[in-house]
């Protein structure tokens, strides 16, 4: 099956963790004069190694890496590929623990690279205890862990991803897209000393910088070299590196929201079993909650109020993206009215 999360024009667009708030106008405005400059020169390629972006990324991750640590490209959709292309293919194994982020997969099949998985332990958890067994069983060349997972928003705690590290002679990548919603420490504190851990981040999340597609990477620099033998030349557009160098230098401003956006999400998970909901934990910008009679029937009235969330094929789940306070209250008010007409059919 290809990706297809729907692209529909509704009032409230909850289905695939945007962060809903604009970018600040002043942040626009500087990052709007950088293309400016840079349209000037696109008669020549970009910078193919970009390396005033990942000088920013590096200085934005902080915990010591430096921009031989760096790499980026069109979404972490983009790295994950190159990790792959890189050390996936025909003949290697990739391990994932669904439910998990769906492109997984299909870039595994997409570069030839053999899909297997293993099961979560209760709540969606991967215990290291299980994550040792899994890596045991089935040999893996690629371990995806990803923390927040999507769709549960379940965060991995470290003695997991190091136990997966020293259980296996490949490569660990740890997702982490949605990092920056989560309180726990990163799996980045871990990248000294462990040469085989990858860890992917992206601007698409809480960074509000989905349209403009830019992913990361930070690895030890023999992992970016290798990198560099897959990747197209010139991948990144000049027009692209302006804009994620200019966001960059305004961290602070293009993150002032995700305090608000956490704090949607609790109230969601608060909010939601009196409701007749079952939420569960999450340490992303989204919940996943159970309780639902009829995912499609509940999907498709909310879409009759112009509110798009998310089907994650999980029987009676359904997930939805924490946006503003306006757009929760929305979404909590549709919920609770659909819960009270259900209960008056059945
Ligand atoms: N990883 C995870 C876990 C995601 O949920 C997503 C987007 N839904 C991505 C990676 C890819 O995001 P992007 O390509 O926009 O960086």
């Amino acid at each position: 099956m290809p990706y297809g999360a729907p692209q529909k024009q509704v009032r409230l667009q909850l289905n695939v963790n945007e962060n809903t708030h604009p970018i600040p106008e002043d942040v626009a405005t500087d990052i709007v004069t950088a293309l400016a400059r840079a349209v000037l020169g696109v008669n020549r390629y970009p910078d193919r190694e970009f390396t005033e972006l990942r000088e920013s990324l590096a200085q934005y991750l902080g915990h010591g890496l430096t921009r031989e640590n760096l790499w980026a490209a069109n979404g972490s959709n983009e790295v994950i590929q190159q990790v792959l292309q890189a050390f996936g293919g025909p003949g290697r194994r990739a391990l994932g623990f669904p439910p998990t982020y769906s492109m997984h997969s299909i870039i595994s099949k997409g570069t030839g690279t053999t899909w297997v998985t293993a099961e979560r332990d209760d709540d969606y958890r991967i215990s290291p205890a299980t994550v040792v067994a899994a890596i045991e069983r089935e040999q893996p060349d690629v371990i995806f862990l990803c923390s927040p997972n999507n769709p549960t928003g379940t965060a991995l705690e470290l003695d997991t991803i190091e136990a997966a590290y020293d259980a296996t002679k490949g490569i660990v990548l740890v997702d982490e897209a949605y990092a920056e919603f989560d309180d726990r420490p990163s799996a980045l504190s871990l990248l000294n000393g462990r040469p085989r851990l990858l860890v992917s981040r992206t601007m698409s999340k809480a960074f509000a910088f989905a349209g403009v597609r830019l992913g990361y990477l930070a690895a030890d620099p023999a992992v970016i070299d290798a990198i560099r033998l897959v990747r197209l030349p010139y991948h990144l557009s000049a027009l692209t590196q302006a804009a994620a160098v200019a966001a960059l230098a305004h961290a602070p401003a293009m993150l002032a929201m995700v305090d608000d956006i956490k704090r949607q999400r609790d109230r969601m998970v608060s909010a939601l079993p009196a409701l007749g909901y079952i939420p569960l934990p999450s340490a992303a910008n989204f919940v996943l909650f159970g309780g639902v009679t009829d995912p499609n029937a509940t999907f498709e009235a909310l879409l009759a109020e112009d509110i798009l969330i998310r089907d994650v094929g999980i029987p009676h789940h359904l997930r939805v993206t924490a946006g503003s306070e306006a757009e929760t209250t929305v979404l909590l008010d549709a919920l609770s009215r659909l819960f009270a007409v259900g209960r008056m059919t059945q």
